[in-house]
């Protein structure tokens, strides 16, 4: 998949998808499978084959009878580096967008009770829709956004940015001494409360506003 940036029009091809898990408290509450919030940011990828864009469709795999939406904000950074100062570090995001960490909650569970990752569960063709961009200078901050994700008109998750335990800025740093960060990748913050299961035929739009009336395009696909 190629992504266009909405101020230039230049191009970019995601290489990583870095993901963050357990981000927000209700969400860690919800799933219940661990007593503590995270004290690190629990981190975690999927392959750019996993890719969609709005319009597209996410195919349930055989190999799962549970696939779940997690409805997330998604930055994308246009300035690569490494050690990235968190003071420094939305310098470097180049743009946002909704996005969807499409999860094969039962075989994510086999892989806790297991202690194997989360690769397969998380992985799957079609399991990261990306909406459409949102020029990061409309976003002078990234924790003051509200996400939604309706299920066929039906509002099932909404949250709040400011709500997330590790900040845009501290991730962008955290995961900049670890990996390089490269013009086009991604990284899917987390999820709020109300992630629940999709079926053939649902359709799933994701949107988010911000402060003066910013609302971003939405990001639509179908359940096949
Ligand atoms: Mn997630």
């Amino acid at each position: 998949m190629i992504i266009a940036l909405p101020s230039s029009g230049l191009t970019l091809v995601p290489n990583k998808i870095l993901c963050i898990g357990r981000n927000y408290a209700e969400h860690v509450r919800e799933m219940g499978d661990v007593a503590e919030l995270p004290e690190e940011p629990v981190v975690f990828l999927k392959p750019a084959s996993a890719l969609v864009a709005t319009g597209g469709a996410v195919v349930v795999p055989p190999q799962s009878n549970d696939v779940h939406h997690e409805v997330e904000l998604v930055a994308v950074i246009g300035l690569g580096g490494r050690d990235i100062a968190e003071e420094r570090a939305l310098e470097h995001v180049t743009a946002y967008a909704l996005g969807l960490d499409m999860t094969a909650r039962d075989l994510q569970q086999r892989a806790k009770q297991n202690r194997a990752p989360w690769s397969v569960a998380k992985g799957f063709d079609t399991f990261a829709p990306l909406g459409p961009l949102t020029d990061a200078a409309e976003i002078p901050d990234p924790q003051a956004l509200r996400l939604r994700l309706t299920v066929n008109d039906e509002v099932r998750q909404e949250g709040a940015t400011r709500d997330m335990i590790f900040s845009v800025a501290f991730l962008v740093s955290y995961l900049s001494r670890i990996f390089t960060l490269e013009p086009g990748d991604l990284i899917f913050t987390g999820t709020p409360e109300g992630v629940g299961p999709v079926r053939a035929g649902d359709v799933l739009e994701a949107t988010a506003m911000g402060p003066d009336g910013l609302r971003f395009d939405p990001l639509r696909v179908t359940v096949r």
